[in-house]
């Protein structure tokens, strides 16, 4: 087989740096055609220099500037800026993009790489929240395939039928699917006594039991905004309501998420919280590659147990799916309002219990209306990063 051209969006990312692991790995049949990231010019090199991309794309001049000067002994192309991403990944000699950069920032090239129909490997939850109904239209108008790589809808999709996963039904009760079982682990402070939430630590709140991530989805697992983020996610990418969807505490992550079908089977996809699985699994889907991994040791497991989410613990994950049964403005604002509330609890502005208030004000005070353009989501989208500031000031 010839080998398949890559674009990594967020290569300097946790989900980055795996891909290209996973990569390396199989150099026989992955080319690494152009890399692409935020500011970190010298990890940028480093790829660089490993990898050998034709292309180099930075989000801003002078990063891409600062990475030139590293690259002067190479004959990879820096360019800068948003619109080079995008024609990044709807480049003609492109076969597969990773959408892995953090945030709302990942919107527009990952748009642009299903618009070109590429095979796009889906990290960047945040574009499906913000955009679920125009993004999976587009799926479907432009014949792009859709892989998950969030480790519970990489479960939920090796679980289901594979006339869904083709995308040739999208009837999961016709297919004889009764729930989606979304699995989260709770974040750190599953067992912390409530009263002492408000005094949680950035160090604290970044410190995963289980897996290892960039600091905002850290944060946002330790406040369930993930799963509340991910519930959303399902909804689109599976085609279904809220109410098909059941959120279970498994606080030992060997479980990624399940499928329970109508006639009692429960399907699940089990393996080690290590992300190189599911992105392995969506670079060589249908085929299975070697990514690293090594299999769980069920001598070794101790303990295995599920409970119910508790939503005074965890009253993020309750705002994104009260959102995310309102609408496609709701959850736009929230992940919005999301974003600026853990930067500034990562900054030190805020208080971890800060960043519920922050969210559930900012919902509460924007006006929702009905999104139906990009041009429409993106104004959604600034008007709560806005509205989140302005909240921040009123708390400090
Ligand atoms: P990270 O913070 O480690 O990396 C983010 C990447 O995005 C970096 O390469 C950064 O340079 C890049 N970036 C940031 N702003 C940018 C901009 N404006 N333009 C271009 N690039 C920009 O984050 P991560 O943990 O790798 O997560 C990436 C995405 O994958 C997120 O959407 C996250 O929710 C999702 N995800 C991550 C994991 C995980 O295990 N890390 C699991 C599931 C889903
Ligand atoms: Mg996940």
């Amino acid at each position: 087989m010839s080998q398949q051209n890559l674009v990594v969006l967020g290569a300097t990312g946790s989900i980055g740096l795996s891909t290209l692991d996973v990569v390396s790995r199989n150099e026989e049949q992955y080319r690494v055609f152009a890399l692409i990231a935020g500011q970190n010019a010298e990890k940028m090199a480093e790829l660089c220099v490993a990898h050998q991309p034709k292309y180099a794309v930075m989000s801003s001049e002078a990063a891409a500037k600062q990475l030139s000067q590293h690259l002067s002994n190479t004959t990879t192309e820096v360019l800068s800026g948003v619109d080079a991403m995008a024609e990044m990944a709807r480049h003609i000699d492109v076969d597969i993009v990773m959408s892995a950069i953090v945030g709302a920032a990942g919107l527009l090239p990952t748009l642009a790489a299903v618009e070109a129909g590429k095979k796009v490997l889906l990290a960047n939850k945040e574009s499906l929240v913000m955009s679920g109904q125009l993004f999976m239209d587009k799926v479907k108008t432009h014949g792009a395939t859709l892989l998950p790589i969030d480790s519970e809808h990489n479960a939920i999709y090796q679980c289901l039928p594979s006339t869904i996963q083709r995308g040739e039904s999208t009837q999961l009760i016709d297919s004889g699917v009764s729930k989606i079982l979304l699995t989260g682990s709770g974040g750190p402070f599953l067992n912390r006594p409530l009263e002492t939430l408000a005094a949680v630590t950035v160090e604290e709140a970044v410190a995963h039991p289980n897996w290892s991530m960039g600091r905002k989805i850290s944060v946002d697992s330790a406040t369930m905004m993930n799963k509340g983020l991910e519930f959303i996610e399902a909804k689109w990418l599976f085609h279904c309501d809220a109410d098909d969807i059941e959120v279970v505490i498994h606080p030992q992550s060997m479980i990624h998420s399940m499928v329970q079908y109508r006639d009692g089977s429960v399907l699940a996809q089990m393996g080690q919280p290590d992300m190189r699985t599911p992105i392995a699994y969506g670079l060589a889907y249908p085929n299975r590659i070697d990514a690293g991994v090594a299999p769980l040791d069920f001598s070794q497991i101790v303990d295995f147990t599920f409970t119910k989410p508790d939503f005074n613990r965890y009253p993020n994950l309750k705002l994104a799916i009260d959102a995310c049964r309102s609408g496609q403005a709701a959850t736009t604002t929230v992940n919005a309002a999301n974003e600026i509330a853990v930067a500034a609890f990562l900054d030190g502005r805020i208080g971890f219990c800060d960043i519920y208030r922050v969210n559930a004000l900012t919902l509460e005070q924007s006006a929702l209306g009905v999104l139906e353009s990009v041009e429409s989501i993106m104004e959604t989208d600034r008007a709560a990063r806005r509205r989140a500031q302005q909240i921040i000031e009123t708390l400090r």
